[in-house]
């Protein structure tokens, strides 16, 4: 643990270096640079490296590429390879930053900065463990993976999603995956809730606002789904609850959030002084966010809307609709027992003296990708920082949090490799 302590001022350099690189998301800037630097770094930690542009891949294109870095260290003997895996894409900026969000400033024992808790700090806390377990145990068994990917705040596709479709990430290769998330340094994140995203169309006629009746509107015919919402769909959901201890405990329960409604004249552009025009909507869209949980079946989760609109369809006349399906993600939930799981629970307990607790992530990450496509279910987030603070202005990650986190990583390598 010494080693640890000995590596604070690399550890804030290390984050700092990573923050001052701005790979914002969209678009998906500075992507080979953040991969050079990490590359240029473990190599010389006797690391193998390799870069891996995800071509093809959504959002990927010469202006933009999606690179990922994945770095290999071989022990002395056989043994499994534990994989750390980091998205090293960030967020927007956003209003309200009193430091620079690029700047990497430390005050009062914090690193700000965009994307120091979401991510960049579990990935600098990472390769320090890494390290430092290496320099105590040069005769380790098996091997260590540290990963860099891209496009996590976009759905992972060109990062996790294409490595895992290479084999990356299946179970010959790779035994236990920790990936460094802010989720506060003594919990253990197992999983996440299902996703389905859906876009409902309503149609209508356009005819003149000062004759309504001579179109039908499409704004009226949503309104009908909307009030069909509150009075069966929501009281429907509240009844749906989990055994998955999600946090924030608000959604131990079935969710839906409307994303968007679009309907009738477009909004002008700022600065138009005119009037609108009179116009019958001849369309309104909204967007659905529904997440569910391991108890359910999305087929359930989709027909409890599509039976909604069904009726709405034999009761209301001249009410048409279209659905159609954005994105879905099946929840994912590692057991309790499963070795990396147990093996991070008591270094927590040994480093921090305090008890792990368990929870489950509200909205997905990178673990879906692994735990579908890789099959590998040996799979956990665990990483220093406050989760609230992510995609906040002032972002910032506390580095004796850091530090308290790497030691749990270090033990937890040398349970499960020296
Ligand atoms: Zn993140």
């Amino acid at each position: 643990m010494d080693l640890i302590i000995a590596r604070r001022d690399d550890l804030i350099v290390l984050t700092q270096d990573l923050i001052r690189i701005p790979t914002l998301n969209p678009p998906g800037r500075n992507y080979r640079e953040v991969c050079d630097y990490l590359a240029a770094r473990l190599a010389a930690s006797g690391f193998t490296v390799e870069l891996i542009r995800a071509q093809g891949a959504l959002a990927d294109s010469d202006r933009y590429p999606r690179w990922n870095l994945l770095a290999r260290h071989t022990g002395a003997r056989a043994g499994d390879c534990v994989h750390f895996n980091s998205h090293h894409d960030v967020v927007e900026v956003g209003h309200g930053w009193t430091v620079d969000p690029f700047g990497g400033e430390l005050r009062d024992g914090r690193i700000y900065g965009r994307g120091a808790c979401d991510m960049k700090g579990g990935l600098a806390t990472s390769i320090i463990a890494a390290e430092a377990f290496i320099a105590a145990h040069p005769d380790y068994a098996g091997a260590i993976e540290i990963s860099a990917t891209a496009d996590e705040e976009s759905g992972g596709y060109g990062g996790v999603a294409y490595l895992a479709e290479r084999g990356y990430f299946s179970p010959d290769r790779v035994q236990h995956v920790i990936i460094p998330e802010p989720l506060n340094k003594d919990r253990i994140c197992l999983g996440h809730r299902g996703v389905w995203w859906a876009e409902i169309e309503t149609h209508g006629r356009i005819a003149h606002g000062s004759m309504p009746f001579l179109g039908d509107s499409a704004i009226r015919h949503m309104g009908a789904v909307l009030e069909e919402m509150e009075r069966y769909l929501y009281p429907l959901l509240a009844t749906k609850h989990t055994t998955m201890p999600v946090v924030p405990e608000g959604a131990r329960q079935s969710t839906l959030n409307i994303n968007s409604i679009h309907g009738g004249e477009a909004e002008q552009e700022t600065g138009y002084t005119g009037l609108p025009a009179p116009c019958v909507a001849d369309r309104c869209r909204i967007i659905l966010d529904r997440r569910f949980l391991i108890e359910e079946d999305i087929a359930e989760v989709k027909s409890e809307v599509t039976t909604m609109l069904e009726r709405i369809r034999a009761e209301r006349p001249n009410f048409t609709y279209e659905i159609k399906d954005l994105f879905e993600v099946q929840p994912t939930m590692t057991d309790r027992d499963a070795p990396v799981v147990k093996t991070v629970q008591a270094a927590i307990e040994k480093v921090l003296s305090t008890q792990a607790q368990f929870v489950v992530s509200p909205g997905t990450y990178d673990q879906k990708h692994i735990d579908r496509i890789g099959k590998l279910h040996n799979c956990i987030a665990y990483g220093p920082g406050i989760l609230e603070l992510a995609h906040q202005p002032d972002e910032w990650i506390g580095v004796d949090d850091m530090i308290d986190s790497a030691k749990v990583m270090a033990l937890t390598l040398q349970e499960l490799l020296a």
